[in-house]
């Protein structure tokens, strides 16, 4: 089982939430002990997966819905949200010119590998790295970096016949350029020699890095968290890389492990080439590994929902639809595109919002806004007042024509009627009602 195992599995439980006929306790608990499974092979802490469980359940049984959300997103959103807390939180990794990184770790935990993955990172963002082959362990250590740096732009400064490394770090920083990134390759070295440990914190004194970067082999599980402590009370390092996450079934273990630590993960490796690796964001990797991009779609809205305010909620569910709200909603559900694509992401609405009222672009809702702000509050909240008279003035304040007013009014008036019907439904309980309130179709 890797990762791509583990992803599999999350993704059937959303698959399971998706298709379920009725969203009540007992789909809540399969789906939480489904969880559970899917962790504790991943190797994740049986505590961590403990307490989420209970996070999850807790959270999907008492908790409301948001208005605007289907029972069956409320449900997602949780785990969603449980699951990416479970990884901490983003910390962006932002060398500038002239930074100083030293990468330590176990030997065969992927340090060289990754130090030229890094420098490519780096060469993107417009920065020169310089890197200091100091390994004077592992045999041509740097004939490694040189064969795989072959097709960048990188310097690496060695000498491979001297045995000791802070002699080469001396030489190597007396020819790095103010500008550069000195990243500095150091031998693996494990926490139980001692002797090891010393040399770390010597070669420490000379270099004076500000970032310590841990490279971890991912296949370690849980174990992660352990070995990143060691370090961490060592030398301090200021964040982990996890490599190998393609290949392991412990990846999740790993993840979670290192981030209950105090060193935030920065990135992780995903393969043996050299643009196998990823900043790392809690967020986008719960949602591919989830295995749904919609998924991150369906956060947006849900963020987008908290912003409406809950009185003009009340007002649209008592059937007072005013160019206020319309002003409003325009305002805040802009950001996602037509208004009918959001009406369609909502389950029950899609369907019955008449087609002129699901096409408006982008342009004109801005036009409309524009409108609405040459409107008094007056008109806003009694359009019915708008006469002819009151329309050219408008459309002189805004720039428009009074067709363009005619247009907005002709909107204002379309939405309203839908609105009013979806509230009502063929039993006084429409699907809109429906969802403001949360219930479940
Ligand atoms: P070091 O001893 O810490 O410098 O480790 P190396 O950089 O020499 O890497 C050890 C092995 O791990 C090499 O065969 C790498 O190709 C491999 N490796 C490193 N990172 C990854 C990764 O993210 N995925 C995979 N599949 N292999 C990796
Ligand atoms: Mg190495």
């Amino acid at each position: 089982m890797t990762l791509e195992t583990l992803s599999d599995s999350l993704t059937k439980i959303v698959k399971k939430i998706t298709f379920a006929s009725l969203v009540d306790e007992r789909l809540i608990k399969e789906v939480v002990k489904d969880i559970q499974r899917a962790l504790l092979i991943s190797d994740v802490n049986v505590k961590q997966v403990m307490d989420l469980s209970k996070t999850v359940e807790n959270r999907a049984l008492k908790e409301k819905p948001k208005p605007g959300l289907s029972k069956k997103e409320h449900v997602l959103r949780i785990v969603y949200e449980e699951l990416v807390a479970l990884l901490g939180e983003k910390k962006e990794f932002l060398p500038t010119a002239g930074s100083r990184i030293m990468m330590v770790g176990l030997q065969g935990s992927g340090k060289t590998t990754t130090i030229v993955k890094l420098s490519k990172f780096l060469l993107k963002r417009g920065l020169r790295p310089y890197v200091i082959a100091a390994d004077t362990q592992r045999p041509a250590a740097y004939e490694q970096l040189v064969q795989l740096s072959e097709s960048m732009d990188l310097t690496v400064y060695g000498e491979p016949e001297n045995k000791r490394s802070i002699e080469i770090l001396k030489n190597g920083l007396l020819k790095a350029k103010k500008t550069d990134v000195i990243i500095l390759d150091t031998a693996g070295r494990h926490k139980s020699e001692n002797e090891l440990f010393e040399e770390m914190k010597e070669i420490q004194d000379v270099f004076k890095p500000e970032t310590r970067l841990m490279v971890i082999d991912s296949s370690i599980g849980q174990q992660a968290g352990a070995q990143a402590e060691a370090f961490h009370e060592a030398i301090g390092i200021t964040g982990v890389i996890l490599t190998k996450l393609d290949g392991t079934a412990k990846g999740g273990g790993a993840l979670s492990a290192v981030a209950r630590t105090s060193s935030p993960i920065r990135f992780i490796g995903t393969g043996e080439k050299i643009d196998d690796l990823e900043p790392f964001d809690p967020d986008r990797f719960i949602s591919r590994i989830l295995g749904m991009g919609d998924l991150k779609t369906l956060m947006e809205k849900a963020k987008e929902l908290d912003e409406l305010d809950e009185g003009q909620m009340e007002n649209i569910l008592k059937g007072d639809f005013t160019l206020l709200d319309l002003q409003n909603q325009i305002q805040s559900l802009k950001k996602m595109g037509p208004i009918g694509n959001i009406m369609k992401m909502i389950p029950g609405l899609g369907m019955s919002l008449p087609k002129e009222a699901s096409q408006v672009t982008e342009e004109k809702m801005d036009k409309f806004i524009t409108i609405m702000n040459s409107m008094t509050s007056k008109e806003k909240k009694k359009p019915k007042i708008i006469n002819s008279s009151r329309m050219r003035r408008i459309a002189r304040g805004s720039g428009t024509k009074t067709e363009d007013i005619k247009e907005l009014m002709k909107y204002y008036n379309t939405m309203k009627k839908a609105l009013k019907s979806m509230m009502k439904g063929r039993f006084g309980k429409g699907p809109l009602a429906r969802m403001m309130r949360g219930m479940p179709r």
